[in-house]
């Protein structure tokens, strides 16, 4: 860890000393200003350091940081008078600003500019419009001392745009600066302890499905053709980025057509609705657009199917789950969710010879199978269709990621904690034996799940933007070299077309799709 001034190396050591494991991080001093990170750049260069972290307080060039804040830089740019002349990427800050907020620290992402001479009144604005958010003498200097080896800088914030400090010797009195410095050592060390080479396996498929792909885009054509607002019942699909760049767009997201303004669009999500909720939207004059999966209209239709011909239909899936809301509402006097095989024991069909099963589609194959043979073991005359309701989408995905699971020491999936598709993959790597844990973002890699994985498998849920495991990919890139592999077990060219509603205004949508029976 470099510091270039005493009172930062102090407080950098007096955290490490207060680590329970530093994993041989240690604290080298570098002095104040360019010239002397240069030259203490040159010693950095030559030693036997398996990472470098560049520690030390920063001026904020922006109004929403505050004192004792940190900044971790996505890329520190060397600032030629108040122009920006080189920039280079730190990307494994993402992994160091989310343990760091999970350590309960305030923490911003963002580029950092590097001076020559301390800022002057005015260069503040100019260095914050070219997209710094802080700025200090040292950090691009030593940033070159690391020669290719994984690097990040973490700043903490000693002024502020409304609070100068007037020279560097004051920086004594930025003791929230120093002491949230000392809190985050710890953390770095961390971050040292996760640097190293890896092999990573890109399960595939993995990411968007057809019918994701088709509902979001349902949503940006509603907006493109209506404006904004469109409203949408539910999360159009389980994923929190994709929620939010689409209420970025226009999007309106609500749990109840009751929050949805008489006459106006509301798009009902990929996960189906129950017919009452049509009914209700027909009643209140609404415009609905139906983004419900055709796979997940296809159960429904053999749900209704079955409850005409007078069968009991037990539908396996999870309680709470808008898809079996919305598929139980299709005949609820003649339907029961069954849950696990304990479940089965509470079925009371009318008569025993008239039991089928319907499942939901984003379940593990081998959980339901459980479930359909308890049901056919009671039932023997019970039909359904075997596991051929869970979709090719979260087959295909539970294949490729048992495929990682067996070759990696740890399994990382990209999706939601409320997408049911992204959780089977989770346990489908865990049954496999390996280390598997569910994240958003890169921002959610804890350091101590990568210390010692060598090989890292990722697999991504039916809802995760495929951005997603690109930037976890990046992320993992700046702790190490990174050998990528693809490990391919089907490739998919399932499309649906469009709902009518937008068909008619969007040709080119219509034209540019094949459908493709499911
Ligand atoms: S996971 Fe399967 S059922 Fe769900 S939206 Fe995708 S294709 Fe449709």
């Amino acid at each position: 860890m470099c510091a270039p001034l005493r009172v930062e190396a102090r407080a950098l050591r007096r955290g490490l000393a207060a680590a329970h494991d530093t994993g041989g991080a240690h604290v080298v001093r570098t002095g104040y200003g360019p010239v002397r990170a240069a030259a203490a750049a040159a010693r950095i260069a030559a030693a036997d350091s398996q990472a470098v972290a560049v520690g030390g307080v920063a001026g904020a060039l922006t109004d929403d940081l505050r004192v004792g804040d940190l900044v971790v830089a996505t890329d520190v740019m060397a600032a030629d008078g108040s122009a920006l002349a080189t920039t280079v990427g730190c990307p494994s800050a993402p992994l160091l600003a989310g343990e760091l907020r999970r350590a309960g620290l305030s923490v911003r992402t963002g580029p950092l500019a590097t001076v020559a001479h301390l800022v002057r009144h005015g260069q503040h604005a100019a260095l914050a419009a070219a997209g710094a958010i802080a700025v200090d003498m040292e950090s691009a200097p030593l940033l070159a001392g690391a020669a290719g080896r994984p690097a990040v800088v973490l700043r903490a914030i000693s002024d502020t745009p409304a609070h100068r400090l007037v020279s560097p010797r004051t920086v004594t009195g930025g003791l929230a600066a120093l002491r949230s410095l000392r809190e985050a050592a710890p953390v770095l060390a961390r971050w040292a302890a996760a640097a190293g080479p890896r092999q990573v396996l890109l399960a595939s498929p993995r990411s968007f499905c057809a019918g994701v792909e088709r509902a979001i885009e349902i949503v940006e054509l509603a907006l493109e053709q209506h404006g904004a607002p469109v409203y949408v019942r539910k999360q159009i699909v389980h994923n929190a980025t994709v929620v939010a760049e689409l209420e970025q767009a226009g999007a309106i997201f609500v749990d109840e057509l009751s929050e949805v303004p008489d006459g106006a669009n509301v798009v009902f999500s990929a996960h189906g609705v129950a017919p009452e909720v049509r009914q209700e939207a027909a009643r209140r004059g609404l415009e609905p657009i139906d983004a419900t999966c055709p796979l997940v209209a296809k159960v429904h239709a053999e749900a209704r199917r079955y409850a005409a011909d007078g069968y009991l239909v037990a539908l396996i899936g999870h309680a709470g789950h808008e898809e079996t809301e919305g598929t139980m509402g299709e005949a609820p006097g003649a339907m029961a969710l069954v849950e696990n095989p304990a479940d089965v024991a509470g079925l009371q069909p009318a008569d025993p010879a008239k039991v089928a099963y319907l499942m939901q589609t984003t379940l593990a194959a081998d959980e339901a199978s459980a479930v359909v043979d308890a049901i056919t073991e009671r039932f023997p005359a019970a039909t359904g269709p075997g596991t051929a309701d869970i979709c090719y989408a979260t087959t295909n995905r539970q294949q490729a990621v048992r495929a990682i699971a067996a070759r990696s020491d740890l399994v990382l999936v990209a999706g939601s904690a409320n997408s049911s598709n992204s959780v089977r993959l989770v346990e489908t790597a865990q049954r496999a034996g390996t280390r598997a844990y569910l994240v958003d973002s890169a921002e959610d890699i804890q350091l101590g799940w990568l210390a010692g994985a060598s090989s890292i498998g990722i697999a991504a849920g039916a809802s995760a933007p495929p951005a997603i495991v690109g930037q976890i990919v990046a992320a993992l890139g700046g702790l190490g070299e990174v050998t990528t592999e693809e490990v391919v077990v089907a490739t998919e060219s399932v499309q649906f077309g469009l709902p009518k509603e937008l068909r008619r205004a969007d040709d080119r949508a219509v034209l540019s799709r094949k459908t493709v029976s499911p």
